[in-house]
């Protein structure tokens, strides 16, 4: 947001501050009233003094908004506080965690380039590649995401991006993004990573040498389960083609919902403690439980890659999923017999929801394409909120009793 005002005393000093104190401050611009709050900004276009004035913010000479698909200053607000939390030059933000992804692949792709994607990502990630890219002419693979000489085999000279999730949904896998960023640029590849089960506050993928992080703001940027909305973040020069792509299409966030997650990403640090504290407790107590099988949490030492999580991320995340004794059957006698969790499969919300995954989420995938990405009918994925622990264990000791 420009400003023509002497605000330089009231802004905040954000040199070498932490992650908690940027997450409450950066991208707060003040206007002349030097309002405390973060101003919303409902206005679709804006006023010049001038024809010059105006001549000048068309051609981009002058810094300021000119049209709210293009720049609105809530929305500027948000990109500036998200680009801070995960270390990028910049970041844009988009309606939905779709509207990211989709706007990263319009953006970097053209007919006959080749896309890799991990085989565990978000079912309408899927959808978007095989059932749109596809038919403009991108081709598409999948690796299982922690196989990196996989990745490796699988990169051809047209390959432009690869794209993961990490760790993954429900099973909590992960690949080591640091490892895998050096084969994508070895190879002239990009490195896009959907971080939205950890956020920032867990993972900055940038760091470990990401090119291009995606998020679905929907989930934790937000925390409550409110509205809609997504964010790319980036390099520069790459952050520039994003820009161009949606301002031309159009996919961009409303103020509303921008000032939203900039509520939301006030309190994202603490939240992510305690949905990581809750999470590790309910894993570990489920580990000793008869009922339970097997439990996928990378917070557990019986998780295969729990080192590379310590190593890679701050937390563990929120999100837990257990296998129980009796198959489908089980799983819905389980589910069924909760009394305070929501059935749902959305996650990322101070609320705790429990889903099946094998008929909802991953209800569409053949029993073999199932039975390859480890989504067993016993399986049950629950995305932990920030209720009280032992009300949660509580609920969940219900399941068992009814398995
Ligand atoms: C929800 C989600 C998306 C899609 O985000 P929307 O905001 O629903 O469009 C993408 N990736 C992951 C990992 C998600 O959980």
């Amino acid at each position: 947001m420009s400003q023509d005002w002497d605000a330089g005393r009231l802004d905040s000093d954000l040199e070498g501050v932490a992650f908690d104190t940027l997450a409450v401050r950066a991208g707060q611009h003040r206007t002349p009233e030097a309002e405390h709050g973060d101003p919303m900004f409902f206005t679709s276009s804006y006023v010049f003094r001038t024809a010059a004035d105006a001549a000048a913010r068309f051609a981009g000479e002058v810094p300021g908004n000119v049209y709210s698909r293009y720049t609105n200053p809530t929305v500027r607000a948000f990109e500036e506080r998200i680009a801070a939390l995960e270390g990028a030059e910049q970041a844009v933000a988009t309606a939905t965690g779709m509207a990211a992804i989709m706007a990263v692949v319009m953006s970097f792709c053209s007919a006959g380039d080749h896309v890799l994607v991990s085989r565990s990502v978000f079912g309408s990630t899927i959808s978007l590649f095989e059932k749109y890219f596809k038919r403009f002419g991108v081709e598409v693979d999948y690796v299982p995401l922690a196989d990196l000489s996989g990745w490796d085999a699988a990169i051809k000279p047209n390959t432009k991006l690869l794209f993961v999730e990490s760790p993954s949904n429900p099973l909590a896998e992960l690949v080591d993004i640091a490892a895998l960023a050096e084969i994508a640029h070895a190879k002239g590849a990009m490195l896009v990573v959907d971080n939205c089960f950890c956020t920032p506050a867990l993972q900055q993928p940038l760091k470990l040498g990401a090119d291009v992080v995606v998020h679905s703001a929907t989930k934790f940027i937000d925390g409550q389960g409110r509205c809609m909305g997504g964010v790319v973040a980036g390099r520069g020069e790459q952050m520039k083609e994003v820009v161009g792509f949606l301002r031309t299409a159009g996919p961009t966030l409303s103020p509303f919902n921008a000032w939203i997650f900039l509520k939301g990403l006030e309190t994202l640090g603490l939240r992510m403690k305690a949905h990581c504290a809750n999470a590790q407790l309910l894993a570990e107590w489920l580990e000793q439980q008869d009922g339970i099988e097997k439990v996928h949490y990378a917070g557990l030492k019986s998780h295969p890659q729990h080192d590379l999580a310590a190593r890679q991320q701050r937390g563990f995340g929120a999100v837990v999923s257990f296998e129980v004794k009796g198959g489908k059957e089980g799983a819905w006698r389980f589910i069924d017999a909760t009394r305070l969790i929501s059935i749902t499969a959305n996650l990322g919300d101070s609320k705790t929801t429990i889903t099946h995954p094998s008929t909802t989420s991953h209800g569409r995938l053949s029993p073999q394409e199932r039975e390859a990405a480890g989504i067993r009918d016993s399986l049950i994925r629950v995305a932990v909120g920030l209720e009280d622990v032992a009300d949660l264990q509580a609920d969940l000791a219900r399941g068992l009793a009814a398995l």
